[in-house]
């Protein structure tokens, strides 16, 4: 499924040697597989095709247009977390009817201006969330679906700021007070109930946090039924995780049979947003080596990409395999640290680990970098960002093109005083 391989020691992204890119557009640049995102979506729409559901991409995990359109044009729905990223759905080609909105600071133009769209579903974070939309939907003379975001105190064992849905959390509905949070919702008359949500949290490696999380939002029904409400889909967000170093995440088999039974016996249209299944290992970012340089005890290999490129190793400790793109996998490996020109310590993607020799020149491949890479990238320090580039088959296509100068300085205003 995974479509970057070595050939006579040389990466390839499917066809095409990541050197020859290289070559072409500089470095750093992010490289994408066609058939390798592909095929992830694919497979996991597989493993449901027993159920009525829609898959909607989370959008945040990478936005690039080109791979949006990969996606929505299999069929692929969208998770959107903004206004902008249900424009972008729509200008990938995902129907509305396939876009549901997600977030906890939604404001009002995002609401009108989604309400207006006609999406699938709000799902809604909070009562105030809940009352402002009813007032926009309203004044637009329209009603909103919605789906409740539940908390469902749930420990999901993933990196702390990779958690969601434990008691603390800032997203959605305590558990406790759902009940009465849908009694205010079929209340309001520019709002309709459609169904409940719940994202515990992303890179989880176990399948019973989310087992035990569905459990805990399908015993609500009854008593729903009870008012009245009638659920008619659930949502159950995103979060399995994928293999960055040696993980063993759940395969999509045994997440789907897990889930399923419960999901068919609700008797409910599903939801699922996947994002980082989908592009994390769709995805690469190549950079070259500036500088070896030694201190005490100590052996840098300095990068030309860093953490304003890819930020999850300072940001969540992240593990990224890093590996040669070309030759030296045979030569003796030694212990560096690889870091980016930032002025951060903490500007690193690897700390103490044992490389193929390196030097000057060379190119690396930081691996597992599609989701969560370029969608969190920023111009910290005044670098421009790195192109990224999409291969299918033997060709390959500038998809975003490196950031220049000028484009870093665009939406600045001197005023006259200072001119
Ligand atoms: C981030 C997010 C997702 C996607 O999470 P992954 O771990 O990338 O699958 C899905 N739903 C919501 C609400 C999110 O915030």
């Amino acid at each position: 499924m995974n479509k970057f391989n070595y050939k006579n020691g040389n990466l390839f992204c499917e066809n095409v040697p990541v050197k020859d890119i290289a070559g072409s557009v500089g470095t750093p640049f992010y490289l994408y597989s066609y058939y390798t995102l592909l095929n992830h979506y694919r497979a996991f729409e597989g493993v449901f095709s027993g159920i009525p559901h829609i898959t909607c991409y989370a959008y945040k995990a990478n936005s690039n247009l080109s791979l949006c359109r990969i996606l929505a044009g299999d069929g692929c729905g969208a998770d959107a977390v903004s206004w902008g990223e249900i424009r972008r759905a729509l200008e990938a080609g995902v129907p509305p009817g396939k876009i549901v909105f997600n977030g906890n600071g939604k404001t009002e133009n995002e609401l009108e201006n989604a309400v207006r769209a006609g999406i699938l579903m709000f799902i809604v974070d909070s009562e105030p969330e809940l009352k402002l939309l009813d007032r926009v939907s309203r004044r637009l003379n329209r009603k909103a679906r919605v789906a409740l975001r539940i908390n469902p105190a749930i420990n999901p064992k993933t990196h702390k700021h990779l958690a969601t849905g434990l008691k603390e959390s800032k997203f959605g509905f305590a558990f406790n007070r759902a009940l009465a949070g849908y009694k205010l919702a079929a209340s309001l008359k520019n709002i309709e109930v459609k169904g409940m949500h719940m994202h515990i949290g992303s890179q989880i490696l176990e399948i019973a946090p989310f087992v035990s999380a569905l459990k805990k939002l399908i015993s609500l029904i009854p008593s729903l039924k009870k008012s009245g409400i009638n659920i008619e889909y659930i949502d159950v967000g995103g979060g399995i995780g994928i293999t960055y170093q040696d993980e063993t995440p759940p395969t999509f088999k045994e997440y789907a049979d897990a889930i399923t039974p419960l999901l068919k016996k609700a008797g409910c249209r599903v939801i699922f947003e996947p994002g980082r299944v989908i592009a994390g290992n769709a995805g690469i970012l190549v950079t070259g080596v500036t500088h070896v340089k030694s201190t005490v005890g100590k052996r840098f290999v300095v990068v030309d990409a860093g953490m304003g490129d890819l930020i999850r190793p300072s940001f969540y400790d992240a593990y990224h395999e890093i590996k040669p793109v070309n030759g030296s996998s045979n030569s003796k490996r030694i212990k560096v640290d690889v870091v980016g020109p930032v002025c951060e310590s903490g500007d690193y993607f690897a700390r103490s680990r044992m490389i193929a020799g390196v030097k000057e020149g060379d190119l690396l491949a930081v691996f597992s970098a599609g989701a969560y890479g370029f969608a969190m990238s920023s111009n910290y320090n005044f670098r421009p960002r790195a192109a990224e580039v999409l291969v299918k088959g033997s060709n390959f296509y500038i998809i975003r093109k490196r950031e220049v100068y000028r484009d870093l300085g665009r939406n600045e205003v001197v005023p006259g005083i200072l001119t």
